[in-house]
């Protein structure tokens, strides 16, 4: 059987060791976590250790904070983005600012609160950069809400989130700060501390656990306010936060994956930053451009694009070959307009078109980027060759 090479990790993962152990553990206890007999509070005492087992990830002090587990990072970002909206006393409290390269789950969400009448300012990012002169001209007292992305998936930019927040509280310390860390949670330093972040949105399925668990930080001053609600009500699960039975099995592997990769943080991203140096080396040997920001990005996202190649076209080619990477956010991939993030990079469409993303993950080794290279460059010369 052919080899497969998965270079999509920005996409989902394949399942940890730790995940499938864990797994498999958390199958047997069947209990609903809500019955009040053993079998539940076995569910029960599973979900609390891996809440703290995150809260310990996400560097939360007692106290601090609460993690509420949801089905996905799009769903713990309508938490905070609607459950905030929702909660607002403040009438004169209308603007809402992001940036132009935010996740559907963040953009298409805003798109829905401006229609109900507050005003989304997009804060430009650039070259992966977020314009800070920009953000500052947009403060103003009517700010309610700044959610910010912490890692572009797309472009690998790493957007300095902690200096926009910084400016936001400084100036107005009432205005609720989320940050979607999908990308970069476990990755790079992300702690609500850290960034200033009331709210954090954070996914199992980016970082080897299984697809269905993601959750949300929120600071205890946000609920000591009344500064967030619920918006998915019906039996109280999750304190109330979250109504719905909890999938325990992902819980459980998302809490053993966040303890195994806090405890192998900095072996990880040695390991990573390795990869892709040589990464690095290996495609500059071919014709395709590395879109790299011009600012801070992460080591596991690559953007390219290639001459005059549609994306789609080379990614079958890759497909063809076992290896897999994508044309853009998973989500984006079935749209049929240049995705709007490499657009505010400073693509043209054209460009967009034609670029690919390689997304790395511990698990793969330079045999792979040998491999997707080689691949590369017989598509480049396959293709460009029937263009001619
Ligand atoms: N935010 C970012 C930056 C993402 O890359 C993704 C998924 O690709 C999400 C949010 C959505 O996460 P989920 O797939 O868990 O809903």
């Amino acid at each position: 059987m052919k080899r497969e090479i998965y270079l999509d990790n920005s996409a989902t993962t394949p399942l940890s060791a730790v995940a499938k152990a864990a797994m498999t553990e958390a199958m047997e206890i069947y209990g609903n976590p809500s019955s009040l007999h053993a079998a539940g509070q076995a569910a029960e005492r599973m979900i609390t250790a891996a809440r703290e087992q995150l809260l310990a990830a996400l560097g939360v002090r007692r106290g601090q904070g609460t993690f509420v587990f949801t089905s996905c990072g799009t769903e713990a970002t309508s938490l905070a983005l609607v459950g905030s909206a929702y909660a607002k006393t403040r009438r004169d409290a209308t603007r809402i600012l992001t940036t132009d390269s935010e996740h559907p789950s963040v953009g298409r969400v805003l798109d829905r609160l401006a229609e109900d009448g507050f005003e989304v300012v997009r804060i430009p990012t650039r070259g992966g950069v977020l314009d800070m002169d920009a953000l500052t001209a947009a403060l103003d007292k009517k700010i309610f809400l700044a959610s910010f992305m912490l890692v572009n998936n797309e472009t690998g930019a790493w957007y300095d989130v902690k200096e926009a927040f910084r400016r936001v509280k400084a100036k107005y310390p009432e205005a609720i700060t989320h940050c979607d860390a999908v990308q970069g949670f476990l990755k790079v330093p992300a702690t609500p501390a850290i960034l200033g972040a009331d709210l954090v949105t954070v996914s199992g399925h980016k970082l080897h656990a299984p697809k269905g668990v993601g959750g949300l930080y929120i600071a205890s001053d946000m609920i000591k306010k009344k500064k967030i609600v619920p918006f998915l009500r019906g039996g109280g699960q999750e304190s109330g936060w979250r109504s719905g039975t909890e999938n325990t099995v992902g819980i459980a592997a998302f809490g053993a994956v966040a303890e195994d990769m806090r405890l192998r943080r900095g072996e990880i991203a040695d390991k990573l930053l390795s990869l892709r140096a040589y990464a690095e080396e290996k495609l500059a040997a071919l014709e395709v451009r590395i879109n790299r920001p011009t600012g801070a990005y992460v080591p596991y996202i690559i953007n390219v694009t290639l001459p005059q190649i549609k994306s789609e076209t080379m990614l079958h080619h890759l497909s063809g070959d076992g290896i897999y990477v994508s044309s853009g956010s998973a989500c984006s991939s079935h749209a049929a307009h240049p995705s709007e993030t490499l657009l505010a990079f400073g693509l043209s469409a054209a460009e967009a078109d034609c670029s690919l993303r390689i997304s790395l993950s511990e698990y793969n080794t330079e045999a792979d980027i040998d491999a997707l290279c080689a691949s590369l460059a017989s598509g480049l010369e396959r293709l460009v060759r029937i263009k001619r």
